[in-house]
């Protein structure tokens, strides 16, 4: 047993043990003496109680009443929570100050927002970049500061995986990208910055790639006419056959470089369009690109088809058609002799509707998976320009996939074949009307 108990025990017994003694000199009811033994060792408890809620009431900062027994270790325990309570909180106040003192030096915005979206703080910088003001904008919701459908849109998604760009309300022409991060119990931490520059730079990086491959075609055009004209032309010695050949498979390399580069531009710069008018007959578009990618496969290798006659796509027929044949004549260019590829398009138990290229081609190391649809990122360059590949393709079907809010998925295994997936989500499947037809 404690001390303290033992203590206060024993002056318990010391009392009941003085009302025996008086009881055994005095005589009387011992009952009665009993309970003025009791009274005091009660009155002694009062007083104590009365004690530690003064020095409560009085506030943190005074010592502790002075007491022995039980209720020495009462004033000496709170006491000692109580310091410790006041140093956790210094600290933590201290915490709260340097970041508000960093997020304050930033130059991006930086905001706090409860459960319901309401500011409760913000730095100085989102007083410049979204026109905040103290003691308007505190507690407002952001989204009745900040008015913008896309933001508002973001905001209402929950996914903020992503930033989110919308125009500046400050200042005409400039961009601010928004993020959001959740944190604690219903917060938000939310970041402004303005991407202006940034955007400026891609834009003009965008441009000049745009018309210098725009500027490239014309003399391109030029060249490969007169290289066919010599080649026909039946007074150049046969000793240039050769390299006037070389000189029109690298100009017919250029030409293809220089469209897929605008037509990767083009996907770059414009909005998504709306889905053509009618759903995008897919089964004939796989069809027109089977039969174009087996005569450049020359019959060396051999080319399933097995489509769903019924399925169409909301979408735009001409990006898709280029989409879909950089998987199937990729498929064609790292398969070897002999390679079997097979071409499907289908709905899935899941609603969605996917066209996959698989192959049992070279496949592709692990590590590259990542990067492959990387403008020019080649896994064995020589091999793809020897096949006349761009390094373009993949990143020409990345763009087209977004434009339909589609993704792709790879699955491939070195010296095994690839698999390449074109996924749609389900609310961009329609039916083919002519589908017996069709069949
Ligand atoms: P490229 O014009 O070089 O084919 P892509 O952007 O279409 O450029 O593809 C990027 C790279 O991904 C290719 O260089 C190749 O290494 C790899 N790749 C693409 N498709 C396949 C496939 N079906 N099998 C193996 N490797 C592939």
């Amino acid at each position: 047993m404690r001390t303290a108990w033992l203590t206060e025990f024993l002056f318990l017994g010391l009392w009941v043990g003085l009302a025996g003694l008086v009881w055994l000199l005095f005589g009387g009811a011992f009952g009665w003496w009993l309970a003025v033994a009791l009274a005091i060792t009660g009155l002694r408890h009062i007083r104590q109680m009365q004690r530690l809620e003064g020095w409560l009431r009085s506030g943190r900062q005074s010592q502790p009443p002075q007491s022995w027994g039980v209720w020495g270790e009462v004033f000496e325990h709170y006491y000692r929570l109580q310091r410790r309570y006041a140093k956790r909180k210094k600290r933590l106040a201290r915490v709260i100050r340097e970041f508000r003192e960093s997020t304050a030096a930033m130059p991006d915005g930086t905001l706090v927002l409860d459960a319901d979206w309401r500011i409760t703080w913000f730095n100085s910088a989102s007083v410049r970049l979204l026109g905040l003001a103290g003691n308007r904008d505190l507690g407002q919701p952001v989204t009745s500061l900040l008015r913008a459908p896309a933001f508002d849109a973001y905001m209402r998604s929950g996914d903020f995986g992503r930033p989110v760009d919308v125009a500046s309300p400050t200042q005409l022409g400039h961009t601010l990208s928004v993020r959001i991060v959740p944190y604690g119990r219903g917060q938000y931490l939310m970041l402004v910055r303005d991407i202006t520059r940034i955007q400026r730079l891609q834009n003009m990086r965008r441009d000049f790639v745009a018309n210098a491959s725009h500027e490239l075609r014309s003399p391109l055009t030029v060249l490969g006419g007169y290289l066919e004209h010599l080649a026909e032309d039946e007074a150049v010695p046969e000793i240039w056959d050769g390299p006037l050949q070389e000189m029109q498979v690298q100009c017919t390399r250029m030409a293809t470089l220089v469209n897929d580069l605008l037509e990767l531009s083009r996907l770059e710069t414009d909005s998504p369009g709306e889905p053509d008018e009618q759903p995008v007959p897919v089964p004939d578009l796989v069809r027109r690109i089977v039969a174009d990618a087996e005569a450049q496969a020359g019959g060396e290798r051999t080319i399933e088809v097995d489509l769903d006659e019924s399925l169409g796509l909301a979408g735009i027929e001409n990006e898709l058609y280029s989409a879909f044949s950089n998987l199937v004549f990729n498929a064609v260019r790292y398969t070897d002799r002999g390679g079997r590829i097979r071409v499907r398009w289908y709905r899935d138990r899941d609603g969605t509707a996917r066209f996959c290229v698989v192959d049992d081609g070279i496949g592709i190391d692990a590590r590259h998976l990542p990067f492959i649809t990387q403008r020019f990122y080649r896994v064995d360059p020589s091999r793809s320009r020897s096949q006349g590949g761009t390094g373009l393709g993949l990143a020409i079907v990345k763009h087209v996939l977004q434009r339909h809010d589609s993704r792709l998925t790879v699955e491939s295994e070195p010296g095994e074949g690839s698999e390449f997936c074109c996924v749609f989500p389900a609310h961009r499947t329609r039916g083919l009307i002519d589908a017996e037809g069709a069949a």
